[in-house]
């Protein structure tokens, strides 16, 4: 095991713009040993340090099973600015993986149920990229339904916009956007994400949802699973607290009794229950 609180080198290998104001990086980990003991799950994200300007916890945005590790990152202050501005060859620190991740195991025999919300897709889309690279079950074998709710500001707005046609072999996917200007090409829902929950009919006790993006519409999206029927222990949310050191000890993360970046971020709905929506917590 190495020491996360030190960072290592990783190389950009490439950068693609996904929207306007984001971008998914993909690295490779310098050194041989570390790229040997370097494992991560869906969920898990990497402290990236820009040399000289700091270092912020951004997820993992591949699958465990990609060729490439990416990060998927969006511009908000100095040190996603500073990644914007790198370009492949250049060199960042990067500690990790940090936190819990989704509890892939757990979906073996449930149908899954996949909402994310604008940024809330990268760390979902390393799990639906690790089921679109697993083995498809057997004959006679348990087959759940798997489904990705997806909602974003503006069709410009939706990230891997590209990938969804892929995703559709697997999952039942359904999009909508908040607003799409006429002149748009949208012929998906229109609406919150929220909204989606209508055109699905699930077995609510069979089902395990995983839900990220903004925090509002986390709260709604839970609300609305457990008025269908589904029990609190049966979803995850993956929560954001501005942290600092990843390995609770600085308490930046504190979120009650609990540390987002050692015991989160990704959390099950029944174990925060009373947490959520409580302003600056
Ligand atoms: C577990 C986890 C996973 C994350 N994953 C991703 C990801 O995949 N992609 C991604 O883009 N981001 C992700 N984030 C969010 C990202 O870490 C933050 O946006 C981070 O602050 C960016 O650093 P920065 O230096 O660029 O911006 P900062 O300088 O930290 O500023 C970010 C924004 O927050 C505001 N802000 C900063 N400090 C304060 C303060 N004290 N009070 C009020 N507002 C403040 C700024 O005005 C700005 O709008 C994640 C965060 C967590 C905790």
């Amino acid at each position: 095991m190495y020491d996360k609180s030190i960072p290592f080198e990783a190389t950009i290998r490439w950068i693609k713009k996904d929207t306007r104001d984001t971008f998914t990086a993909a690295l490779k980990i310098n050194s041989r040993e570390m790229q040997r003991a370097y494992r991560f799950i869906p969920g898990q994200f990497n402290m990236l340090y820009v040399p000289g300007i700091g270092e912020a916890p951004i997820s993992i945005s591949s699958s465990p099973l990609d060729h490439d590790l990416t990060h998927t990152i969006r511009v908000a202050g100095d040190v996603t600015t500073a990644l914007s501005r790198l370009r492949a060859g250049d060199v960042i620190g990067m500690r990790g993986p940090f936190g819990s991740g989704w509890p892939l195991e757990e979906t073996q025999d449930l149908d899954l149920l996949i909402v994310a919300g604008g940024l809330g897709i990268a760390p979902l889309r390393s799990v639906a990229r690790h089921i679109l690279s697993s083995p498809a079950p057997k004959r006679g074998e348990a087959h759940p339904r798997r489904m990705l709710l997806y909602g974003a500001k503006t069709p410009k707005d939706i990230i891997f916009r590209d990938e969804f046609p892929r995703y559709r072999d697997v999952f039942e996917v359904f999009l909508t956007v908040d607003r799409a200007n006429p002149e748009e090409y949208w012929r998906e829902e229109t609406g919150l994400v929220t909204k989606l929950f209508d055109r699905l009919s699930i077995d609510p006790l069979c089902t395990m949802a995983f839900v990220c993006g903004p925090e509002v519409m986390m709260q709604t999206s839970v609300r609305e699973l457990i008025l269908r029927g589904m029990p609190e222990e049966r979803i995850f949310v993956s929560l954001e607290r501005n942290m600092n050191c990843g390995v609770g000890l600085c308490g930046h993360c504190f979120f009650g009794p609990k540390f987002v970046c050692k015991d989160g971020p990704v959390f099950r709905f029944s174990e925060i229950r009373g947490l959520m929506g409580i302003k600056e917590l």
